[in-house]
């Protein structure tokens, strides 16, 4: 009989942190810690993937994602196309459907996709025979993101359970919120959301944090700070008066980190608006911040993505309405 490679996680696809279990979830972390300690290694690159095709379809820009992806599946050996398609607003359903198709009569093996709509990754999935990974879609999920951010913590912490991790600024637009929230719940941290009131979602409660409209009480005592962009690009309208203003009040500066624990971790999923929701002086800080090892990680995380994807796809049972493998 053939065994499935990876039992422990039996995903088709990752399309978001959410209705993971912690066994999963830690399934996917111990094998990007391997990789993590290989990347430092002077031998990188391996066949784990060999004869596979990974295809990095982007609707979305996306600079360190995209690099990052590719270069993980060309650490383990496999065909990496990168297809960035420029998506008109009108069309974006059907672009999205015809890609898929035409895409998947090239057999991929893995598919990334990055969409500005919610739901984009899920709907894809349903249109292709391969295994799909949520690069990002909308507000959303940004799966890989929370787990690089939940490797690079329990690296640092040796855990996640117990911990308390304010997440900061703009939750309202942030798939990274979201799958964080996700994440650190169900491995055992405690969440609390930090920001204006605008830029919190209504009803954020009853996804088990506690949420705070004054930094200075939100960063009291918690062991991670983990700042989000401000993104002007989502925003319809004034969420806040002035940038200024944000900075007084949410920007993560010296003053406000000493809240916090003596030794707790800076982090960004990047990119920073320095300035805007973080000061250079604690972003740059070599003692506390991990924004660089996030990015690291982010390597490490998509490797094992990439690779239990792959090695469980004639395990796993195709979501596509469309003809089978
Ligand atoms: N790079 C992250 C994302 O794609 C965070 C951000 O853009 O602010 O969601």
């Amino acid at each position: 009989m053939n065994t499935i490679p990876f039992p422990d996680y039996r995903h088709r696809h990752l399309l978001g942190i959410e209705g993971l279990v912690p066994i999963e979830v830690t399934a996917l972390l111990d094998r990007a810690e391997i990789y993590a300690q290989r990347n430092r290694s002077p031998d990188k690159f391996s066949e784990e993937m060999r004869g596979r095709t990974v295809i990095n379809l982007f609707f979305e820009n996306s600079t360190r994602t995209r690099t990052s992806f590719e270069l993980a599946a060309h650490r383990l050996g496999a065909n990496v196309i990168n297809m960035t398609v420029g998506s008109s607003s009108v069309a974006k359903g059907e672009t999205l459907i015809d890609t898929a198709v035409t895409l998947n009569a090239m057999h991929p093996d893995v598919l990334v996709v990055r969409h500005a709509e919610s739901g984009a990754a899920a709907l894809l999935a349903q249109k292709v025979n391969c295994a799909v990974i949520n690069a990002g879609d909308g507000a959303h999920e940004h799966p890989t993101q929370a787990l690089l951010d939940a490797l690079t913590i329990r690296r640092r912490r040796g855990k996640l359970s117990g911990l308390e991790v304010a997440i900061c600024g703009d939750v309202l637009h942030s798939r990274v919120a979201r799958s964080n929230i996700h994440l650190l719940n169900v491995m055992g941290a405690h969440v609390r959301l930090v920001g204006p009131r605008p830029l919190i979602p209504s009803g954020a409660q009853e996804l088990g944090v506690d949420v705070f409209y004054d930094m200075r009480e939100g960063l009291k005592d918690v062991d991670v700070v983990m700042m989000l962009r401000i993104q002007m690009e989502r925003m319809q309208g004034n969420f806040f008066p002035s940038v200024r203003e944000y900075f007084r009040y949410f920007g993560l500066d010296r003053e406000k980190l000493a809240l916090a624990k003596p030794d707790a971790l800076i982090m960004h999923p990047g990119p920073m608006n320095r300035g805007v929701e973080i000061d250079s002086d604690v972003a740059d800080d070599f003692e506390r911040s991990v924004i660089r090892e996030q990015v690291e990680m982010g390597v490490a995380v998509r490797m094992a993505v990439l690779e239990i994807l792959a090695a469980n796809l004639d395990h796993t049972e195709s979501t596509s309405t469309l003809e089978k493998r």
